[in-house]
């Protein structure tokens, strides 16, 4: 029975921004920030199975794969990584890489790992605010400069780097090329909607990714018998106890949270464990308007629900 407004922990990264805003102030010492995760407010809790975290990129990522979960476990790690992404912005001309251009050998893709003409062989292409992207384990991918986006992942670091521009970081070319899926990347089926507040972005089998949009003044439950992450991405709610708006998320499990929306309703991303919609998982009461009684309608955020995180954490999050 868990609902809990996550912390944010903040990963320095050579490709990182020092601009986070609106989702974050960057660190006074100016540091260029990659990844801003989402964690437990407990430390001491069990790791959640998906991780949430947003990207800001100034540089390109490095091109990289991940392995799927038996290769992870044939190499002692728990688990592989599937992840997906949302695009929170592009600056014009942003661009993503996901799969190759054409198939290639084994034997061509370690040429082009050891050579550097990966970079010319992987297909990019532009990005738009509101786009998603699924790379499943094995698929080639990069993400370039000028991208802030949400991502959602199985929890695990393995990352095998085929190409790194040149920034001296290790290249993993034997286990690259054997997790590499070495051709063109699979299509993605495209979004679809459930109800009319929400959107089926991914349905996977590691992680559903959906969309919603509560309207103003209304009434829902969030139903999560596993673990579920919300991060909002516009308009403000109370969830639980909790006032969350831009940036911030809500882990739940077990769990049922209310969810009451103020004047401008809320939009989000819903991720919980794949691999199967889960069709209870936001369902609407009543409009408040037709309550009688008290009703603690949301008011704009000027206090995020931080009390749970460090003053390191509670600065950035009310920024
Ligand atoms: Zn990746």
């Amino acid at each position: 029975m868990t609902i809990e407004h996550a912390v944010m922990q903040m990963h320095r990264k050579p490709w990182g921004s020092t601009d986070l805003l609106p989702w974050a102030a960057a660190p006074a010492n100016g540091d260029a920030i990659g990844e801003l995760w989402f964690e437990r407010a407990d430390a001491a809790a069990p790791k959640s199975a998906l991780l949430l975290k947003l990207l800001f990129t100034a540089e390109p990522l490095s091109i990289q794969v991940h392995p799927d979960d038996d290769f992870a476990r044939s190499i002692g790690l728990p688990n592989g990584k599937t992840e997906a992404w949302y695009i929170l912005s592009a600056k014009p001309g942003a661009q993503v890489a996901v799969g190759l251009k054409h198939p290639l050998s084994s034997a061509e893709l370690r040429a082009s790992i050891e050579g550097g003409s990966i970079a010319d062989k992987v297909q990019w292409r532009s990005v738009n605010n509101g786009d998603v992207i699924l790379i499943p384990a094995g698929t080639i991918h990069a993400v370039g400069a000028g991208i802030v986006l949400a991502e959602i992942q199985q929890q695990s670091d393995a990352t095998f780097r085929l190409f790194d521009y040149g920034r001296q970081r290790e290249l993993h070319v034997d286990h690259a090329v054997a997790v590499a899926k070495t051709g063109p990347a699979e299509s993605q089926l495209p979004p679809h909607k459930l109800t009319e507040a929400r959107t089926a972005l991914v349905v996977s089998p590691h992680f559903v990714l959906e969309q919603f949009d509560l309207p103003v003044n209304s009434i829902w439950t969030l139903d999560a018998p596993e673990e579920t992450w919300v991060l909002v991405i516009g308009g403000h709610a109370r969830i639980g106890l909790t006032n969350a708006s831009l940036g911030d998320a809500i882990f739940v499990a077990a769990d049922r949270a209310g969810i009451e929306t103020g004047d401008e309703g809320i939009t989000g991303l819903l991720a919980y464990l794949g691999p199967n919609v889960n069709s209870s998982a936001l369902e609407q009461q009543s409009n408040i308007g037709t309550i009688t009684g008290p009703v603690s309608a949301c008011a704009p955020s000027t206090q995020t629900a931080s009390e749970h995180l460090p003053p390191f954490a509670e600065q950035e999050a009310q920024t």
